[in-house]
């Protein structure tokens, strides 16, 4: 039997939709620009700045319903919601006419982002781990199986915080579609079951740096896409502990 110097870490999980399985979270990879007007409202021009993708340590996941505790060292936190894919079956160099065969299924999801750190680390050219790889920062909805609803082709997906619409937009907008995803992050590295990818953001998420739309403690947030139901998360205030 493994003797482990210290404990090994509890496999991050996301629930199945109706079912009594867990999906076993491996990677979280996250498109970043993906429609065009949410790159305009993060000051870039998404015809001269194609999407590209960063990523978040899996144990950021946390379940619909779950509090989302505020980050520390940020004064500007934003959420961005996002249509997520969970792969079923790995491979590399998958073409898009097969990118279907390996999802597993669909969710709503969030890329919890601290702005602040995260626009700082932009304009100095550094990686952005502290704005977007921060605790709990990944919430996400049960996971709805391909096996049961198919691969949706498009839907509105839609945001509010205390009851007041924010993101209201449609999956038609991605600059890149859920096949292209897969079939790009799979050119670079080899995804495998497990891996989610958080496919990007419409616009709306917080008008860049004005103060009144950012998120603080006490704050409901609700989101959900077309197809794949919704999701709750409370903000609550942050704690040493
Ligand atoms: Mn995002």
């Amino acid at each position: 039997m493994t003797k482990y110097a210290v404990a090994p870490m509890e496999l991050p999980a996301v629930a199945v939709a109706d079912s009594d399985e867990v999906f076993p979270v491996r990677r979280i990879y996250c498109v970043g620009r993906n429609y065009a007007e949410h790159a305009r409202e993060m000051g870039s021009d998404p015809d001269r700045d194609p999407p590209f993708f960063f990523m978040k340590p899996n144990n950021t996941i946390i379940a619909d319903g779950a509090d989302f505790p505020y980050p520390s060292m940020s004064e500007n936190v934003h959420y961005e919601m996002e249509l997520v894919v969970a792969i079923g079956t790995g491979g590399k160099n998958i073409p898009q006419a097969k990118a279907n065969d390996h999802i597993f299924g669909y969710a709503c999801g969030l890329d919890m982002t601290r702005r602040d750190l995260q626009i700082g680390m932009r304009e100095k050219g550094r990686p952005w781990e502290i704005g977007k790889a921060l605790d709990d920062s990944a919430p996400c909805a049960d996971i709805q199986p391909a096996s049961k609803i198919g691969h949706p082709a498009t839907g509105d997906i839609w945001l509010k915080v205390n009851g007041k619409m924010k993101q209201n937009g449609s999956t038609e907008k991605l600059i890149f579609g859920i096949k292209q995803i897969v079939s790009f992050v799979s050119e670079y590295m080899t995804l495998l079951p497990g891996d989610v990818i958080m496919t990007g953001t419409p616009p709306g998420v917080g008008g860049g740096m004005k103060p009144p739309q950012w998120l603080n403690a006490g704050d409901v947030v609700e989101l959900g896409v077309e197809g794949l139901g919704e999701q709750r998360q409370e903000v609550v205030a942050w704690s040493r502990d």
